[in-house]
């Protein structure tokens, strides 16, 4: 993980960069925001600790800038105020800063802004990953819920929706019929393992072409092949 600091007091970026460092983070510091915006497109940071007093230019402007950079706005920022620059604060968040850190900070208490602030922006990009799967013939669209074979839709019930995004995340492994029974249907006791049987044959039947894709492993369940 990539840090900039942008910071023109050298001693305060010294601390922050050597703790960062501890932490297993990867740092450079800019001691001016001119320098500071040109960094941010030459590092692409996963994050930047801003300092809201620059000599240059004001470190709101900077952060106006980056949030209004195509390439720079989803790098999250986090900025160091000064005692009574509230205003400046809020004009921070506004403009799209994540959070804020009052100086003078404990490097403890930096860290952990820091962290919960990269935490955060990195729960985002996987939620959209799973939006589409796709495999060979098969296309499954999470968010619409829609699954097509060969760019023609075919009708799932959510539990074989359900059962076919399973095996498609687990391609290449075989799944137990508990397993199955477990993951997708969840624990009812009612059920036996010949319920997913039936499933896996309707399902196969629905995929047409791509229904050979899941295969059975004799005695032990079913597995959806490694490549198509
Ligand atoms: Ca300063």
């Amino acid at each position: 993980m990539k840090v900039l600091i942008i910071e023109d007091e050298r001693d305060i970026a010294e601390l922050i960069s050597y703790n960062l460092k501890e932490a297993h983070f990867e740092t450079r510091s800019c001691h001016n925001g001119r320098e500071g915006l040109l960094e941010a497109q030459r590092y692409q940071p996963h994050l930047i600790v801003l300092d809201l007093m620059l000599p240059d230019m004001n470190g709101l402007e900077v952060c106006r800038q980056i949030k209004s950079h195509h390439k720079l706005k989803a790098i999250p920022i986090l900025m160091l105020t000064a005692k009574g620059e509230e205003t400046d604060r809020i004009v921070g968040l506004e403009l799209g800063a994540d959070d804020y850190v009052t100086k003078p900070f404990s490097p403890r208490e930096l860290l952990l802004r820091i962290q919960a602030i990269l935490r955060r922006s990195e729960a985002k990009p996987k939620a959209k990953e799973k939006e589409i799967l796709e495999f060979g013939l098969l296309r499954l669209d999470e968010e619409r819920f829609e699954a097509s074979v060969e760019g023609k839709f075919i009708e799932l019930t959510a539990l074989e929706f359900k059962l076919l995004k399973y095996l498609l995340n687990n391609k290449g492994r075989v799944a137990s019929r508990e397993a199955l029974l477990e993951k997708v249907w969840g624990h009812q006791a009612y059920l036996n393992t010949r319920t997913v049987d039936t499933h896996i044959k309707r399902l196969r039947a629905k995929l047409g072409p791509a229904g050979s894709y899941i295969e059975t492993i004799r005695g032990m369940g079913y597995r959806m092949i490694e490549r198509a």
